[in-house]
């Protein structure tokens, strides 16, 4: 019998366990210098934690949840719920009032297997127990941001708030009003979510729903003076550190819990999953759960999302040896390029051509590869017009490129 590994559940090779490493490395440090302690917690916990801790109506305990005996005990599907469980036990915040705190490890969700969604995945989870102040917020958005700079991923931080107890309700009838007339071309979640949460409507990722909500209200203009307060000294704050950010009033976590800030680091480069991490205030939850009335903040970024950013780097970084690749098409192009390359060469650059005399297409695929920053296409026709055209291989913009001189031309412009 051939027994594999669970669907959704992977094996760490080595070769790949070295970038792991390097995250938690990099992250311990940077827990370290903007003063955090670890925190370590059992992978199983009572059901009843997530269900109250997470919220009923969630994607998360709807229908991701590993339960077993009856039930009555679950795999963590994140990290939030049991560390506020451990403050409570242990009565940490009677001890310090305001806790900083961090874990790593593994989560556990149903989900469909993809890239960068697995049923075992890891967090590296933070946590600001005790600090309702704005600057808390921005502090660990700086954070996420210095670690994701320090891995030398560039990724953008997504914000947003989403009001209180006391101004979401008028917006969610507002919101709800909206969302009447256009019910019937939600989805069938958003249909449910107009029932159970319908702000969850508002980051569906159904392109129908998108359109519906296009113009929806924004809660931004709902929030009460407090609320609105707190949003604008979160972003001076972000200003200060000089950290990037962009609104983005549709997006509203997954989370039950979450009030006022909400917040993502988003890539582009990893297709539907998207967030490498996220998170958010969770005022009121401590209390819910049976602790002291201390407000918290925390978010999570997602190990395994991380580790594919930096193979991707890492792939285009072996890529980028390549300077140029000289597409020669013909035969007299090929011995004009041939030439070219020879010359390029000499003057310290690094090139490649192909002598099998294939199509462009094929050529265009070999340079691809290579990761060559930029294509010169030489044909016939280019030579006859003395002009061949350069492209720009990361932003496929074209130039022509006068041939009689055109080592130096293209030298100028690779080295710029
Ligand atoms: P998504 O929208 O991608 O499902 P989420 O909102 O469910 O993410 P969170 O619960 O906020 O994610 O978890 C924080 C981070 O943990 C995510 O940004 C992501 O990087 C990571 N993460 C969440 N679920 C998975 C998973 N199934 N596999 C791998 N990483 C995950
Ligand atoms: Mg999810």
């Amino acid at each position: 019998m051939n027994i594999k590994a669970l669907n959704g559940f992977k094996d760490i090779l080595p070769g790949e366990v070295e970038l792991w490493q390097r995250v938690e490395s990099v992250a311990r440090d940077i827990f370290a210098r903007f003063n955090f302690s670890e925190i370590r917690l059992p992978i199983l916990e009572h059901t009843d934690l997530f269900a109250r801790a997470i919220g009923e109506c969630t994607d998360i305990v709807e229908k991701e949840m590993y339960s077993f005996v009856d039930k009555q005990i679950t795999m963590r599907p994140e990290a939030t719920a049991s560390l506020l469980r451990a403050v409570i036990e242990h009565g940490l915040l009677v001890q310090k009032p305001v806790q900083r705190l961090f874990t790593i490890g593994p989560m556990f969700r149903h989900e469909r297997p993809q890239k960068g969604r697995l049923r075992q995945f890891h967090q590296l989870d933070v946590e600001v127990l005790g600090s309702a102040s704005p600057l808390a917020d921005a502090e660990l958005m700086a954070l996420g941001a210095s670690l994701l700079v320090e891995l030398g991923l560039a990724v953008s931080l997504e914000l947003n708030s989403l009001g209180c107890p006391a101004c979401r309700p008028a917006f969610r009838a507002n919101l709800l009003n909206f969302l009447r007339d256009r019910h019937a071309a939600l989805c069938n979640d958003c249909k449910r979510r107009c029932t159970t949460n319908p702000l969850r409507v508002l980051d569906c990722k159904n392109p129908d729903c998108r359109a519906q909500v296009a113009d929806a209200p924004s809660l931004h203009t709902h929030l009460c003076d407090d609320c609105a307060s707190h949003f604008h000294a979160v972003q001076e704050g972000l200003k200060q550190l000089e950290i990037p950010y962009r609104l983005n009033k549709f997006m509203v976590r997954g989370l039950d819990y979450y009030c006022r800030t909400t917040f993502e680091f988003i890539t582009g480069d990893l297709g539907a999953q998207a967030a490498v991490g996220a998170g958010g205030r969770y005022d009121g939850l401590i209390e819910q759960l049976g602790g002291p009335p201390a407000p918290g903040i925390g978010f999570a970024l997602g190990m395994e999302r991380l580790v594919l950013l930096l193979q991707q780097q890492a792939a285009k970084a072996v890529g980028a040896g390549l300077d140029l690749f000289v597409a020669g098409i013909g035969e007299h192009p090929c011995r004009h390029a041939f030439a070219l390359t020879h010359a390029l060469r000499q003057g310290g650059m690094r090139v490649a051509m192909d002598h099998e005399g294939r199509s462009l297409k094929s050529q265009m695929k070999q340079a691809g590869k290579a990761g060559a920053a930029f294509v010169l296409i030489l044909g016939d026709q280019e030579l006859a017009s003395g002009q061949a055209l350069l492209r720009n291989m990361n932003t496929q913009e074209q130039q022509e490129i006068a041939l009689p001189d055109a080592a130096a031309t293209i030298r100028a412009i690779i080295r710029s």
